[in-house]
């Protein structure tokens, strides 16, 4: 049968493989870092390095199609495979992804509203853009930056002097920095046929710059929604998209009217997209994987109201107390180190489908 190639082993590919389990595939986990969660669930795996050729050349013939659950896959990696099996998503939807300056420029040219930024290579840059944007704004590293790493908040002249190199001197975007209401997520699929499918929207929290809690419904107007979903797809269709995104989104209260910026999309399932797993017959895990596989989409309707939290390094004192909640699932990643702001788990919390 299929067997499914998922390069990186963290809780995001352990769930993707139950999955493809699920639906009766084999996966097959690359990897650098031979303590991977992912290993345990999957039939097999391969510990090297990215960049080594002859394991990704084994790699690549011993699967039918190649996905990924981090964004950061080095460039050379996903085009080497993608030269001796399917990639999906592809190449380009991993490249402009990885920079948030081409996620930018890909965004603003399909279309789709995002805060205004500019491209910062020098403070004499940072200096001239943040006159431009009213004196405020987030300084972001193009590359690497997650959690929160690798930005930098100005909200007064102070805070602009020496920021550049305070971020590490490496090339920059400095974004408008946004008002919002809340932070707002939506998880897109789309088929090899180019048909496509939205997860209900999520109410994002976050606690020191770490989601900490997804809640859906997300408490916005029909209106927002559907703009919400609407961008979502306009932007895998505008990328040739195969799989699951996570597009994040700020969610802007002006006068009486309610109105959606993109932040940032991941091309892979998404933390904020966990309560799927509990709240639809079709979970985004098992929406990528039919999606990959060549598979028709599954309904991503949601059938009850959910709370995700996340459990964070030593939340695990409360696993006890969640299993006995009767409305709670509890999901464990299996890493054998707590660490602090390190993903152990989460829970889902499911009530009667309410609005
Ligand atoms: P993630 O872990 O989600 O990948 P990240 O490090 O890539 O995070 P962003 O999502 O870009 O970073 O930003 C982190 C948080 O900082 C956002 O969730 C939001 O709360 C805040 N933030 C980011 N950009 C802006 C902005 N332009 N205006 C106001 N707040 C912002
Ligand atoms: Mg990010
Ligand atoms: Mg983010």
């Amino acid at each position: 049968g299929d067997t499914i190639g998922i390069l990186g082993g963290g809780q995001l590919g352990r769930m993707l493989a139950q999955s493809a389990a699920s639906l009766g595939l084999k996966t097959h986990i690359f990897c650098p870092d031979p303590a991977s969660p992912a290993f345990d669930v999957s039939d097999t795996f391969t510990v090297a390095p990215y960049e080594d050729t002859d394991a990704l050349d084994l790699f690549a013939g011993a699967v039918s199609v190649v996905t990924y659950e981090f964004e950061n896959v080095p460039g050379p990696t996903a085009a080497h495979l993608d030269a001796r099996v399917p990639v999906r998503p592809g190449v380009r939807a991993l490249e402009v992804s990885q920079d948030r300056l081409s996620e930018k420029q890909f965004l603003s040219s399909a279309g789709v509203a995002i805060a205004g930024f500019a491209d910062i290579n020098s403070q004499a840059d940072l200096d001239a853009a943040l006159e431009r944007l009213g004196g405020k704004g987030v300084l972001k590293t193009r590359r690497f930056g997650y959690d929160g790493k690798g930005q930098q908040m100005i909200r007064a002249a102070g805070d602009a002097e020496g920021a550049f190199d305070k971020l590490g001197a490496v090339p920059a975007v400095l974004e408008q920095l946004i008002a919002f209401d809340c932070e707002v997520s939506v998880i897109v699929a789309r088929d090899v046929d180019g048909r496509t499918a939205c997860y209900d929207l999520a109410r994002n929290h976050h606690e020191n710059h770490i989601l900490k809690t997804s809640t859906v419904p997300a408490g916005v107007s029909e209106s927002t929604a559907s703009a919400a979903r609407a961008m979502a797809e306009q932007i895998v269709t505008g990328l040739d998209y195969v799989g699951v995104m996570g597009v994040e989104m700020f969610l802007v209260r002006d006068g009486d009217g309610e109105r959606l910026l993109v932040n940032e999309i991941a091309p892979r399932v998404h933390n904020s997209g966990h309560w799927t797993q509990d709240a639809c017959l079709c979970s985004q895990f098992d929406q990528h994987i039919r999606a990959v596989a060549g598979w028709p989409l599954g309904s991503a309707e949601r059938h009850s109201d959910a709370v995700m939290e996340n459990l964070i390094g030593e939340d695990t004192n409360c696993w006890e107390r969640v299993l006995n909640e009767a409305n709670a699932r509890l999901h464990l990643y299996g890493k054998a180190e707590i660490r602090s702001g390190r993903k152990m788990g989460h829970v889902n919390r499911i009530s009667p489908k309410a609005g």
